[in-house]
């Protein structure tokens, strides 16, 4: 049976603005000791403007943006709606005659007959175009031209306001080892990593990467300790499915991590997981 004070932490969590889906997982929060964060959303807030806007051709400006707002016209991600929103002008989606999204990497699209790539680092690798490695910290979208690269777009995004002490709260609060996943450069994960004091960040990761992170800190930790993931889960279903308790950001998060999640912060704050583990010990205070 279940004890009764569970319920009593379930309705205090909801006063909260966190959605505990069942008894155990308040009860499973007493015992993680690892808690693992996604950066884009979750740490930070997820909307990025655009920062700085290189051609390294003959390109103008207006057209290299041009390009990329119309490449990604049929995306989801924050990056797309950034650049999309910069642009400012109506897309001609009559322009665009192929689409493709390749997740943690960007956009392959034709449009008016030319080949566009938009996207990471990765996605240049991928596609054997030689680039230019900028020195800004942003989050970097090179773009390239009926294969020949045309420049890159730079967009930043802020961390949240309280996402410093979300990280010092979950200290305090005896977690051995914060973590970050990030489909972001090294540069930026590296950077929000130490402004934000996170032991541990690992970058450039595909979604599948991030659930072998996940597994890889399962062999290493006690078998009695923990594992949180904390995603906003725009990709982040499978990891939070894997880790013992799956938190989503239920604001700007995706309604598949919603549904897959085991908790859900409403606000989309981190600072209220460590509210949701107060929560847990005292209820566990109450029934023990
Ligand atoms: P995160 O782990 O930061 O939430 P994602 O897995 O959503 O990131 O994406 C990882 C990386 O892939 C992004 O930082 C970006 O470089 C690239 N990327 C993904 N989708 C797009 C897109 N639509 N346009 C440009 N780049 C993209
Ligand atoms: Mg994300």
């Amino acid at each position: 049976s279940i004890p009764l004070g569970f319920f009593g932490g379930i309705g205090a969590a909801s006063k909260n603005g966190i959605l505990v889906k069942g008894s155990n997982y308040l009860e499973a929060l007493n015992h993680v000791k690892y808690v693992v964060f996604d950066k884009t959303g979750t740490l930070t807030k997820g909307v990025f403007t655009v920062t700085g806007i290189h051609p390294t051709t003959s390109i103008t400006k207006d057209d290299l943006l041009k390009y990329a707002a119309h490449a990604e016209a049929h995306s989801n991600h924050p990056i797309a709606e950034s650049l999309r929103s910069t642009f400012g002008k109506e897309i001609q989606t009559e322009a665009i005659q192929d689409y493709n999204e390749i997740s943690g990497h960007g956009i392959q699209a034709v449009i008016e007959g030319k080949e566009v790539l938009a996207g990471n680092a990765k996605l240049m690798l991928k596609e054997n175009i030689p680039f230019t490695q900028p020195d800004e910290v942003g989050t970097i979208v090179h773009i390239a031209i009926d294969r020949e690269y045309v420049g890159y777009i730079v967009i930043s995004d802020e961390v949240k306001n309280d996402a410093t002490s979300a990280i010092r709260s979950l200290k305090s609060l005896g977690i051995k080892q914060t973590m970050m996943l990030t489909g972001d450069s090294k540069k930026v994960g590296e950077t929000v990593g130490a402004t934000l004091g996170i032991d541990t960040v690992h970058a450039e990761l595909l979604p599948q990467h991030k659930v072998e992170q996940i597994e890889a800190l399962d062999q290493q930790k006690l078998a009695k300790e923990k594992i949180a993931f904390v995603g906003d889960g725009i990709n982040d279903t499978p990891v939070l499915a894997r880790s013992d308790v799956g938190i989503a950001m239920g604001g700007l998060g995706s309604d598949a991590a919603i549904e897959a999640a085991d908790i859900v912060i409403m606000n989309d704050e981190p600072s209220r997981l460590a509210s949701a583990i107060t929560i847990a010990k005292g209820t566990r205070r109450i029934v023990w």
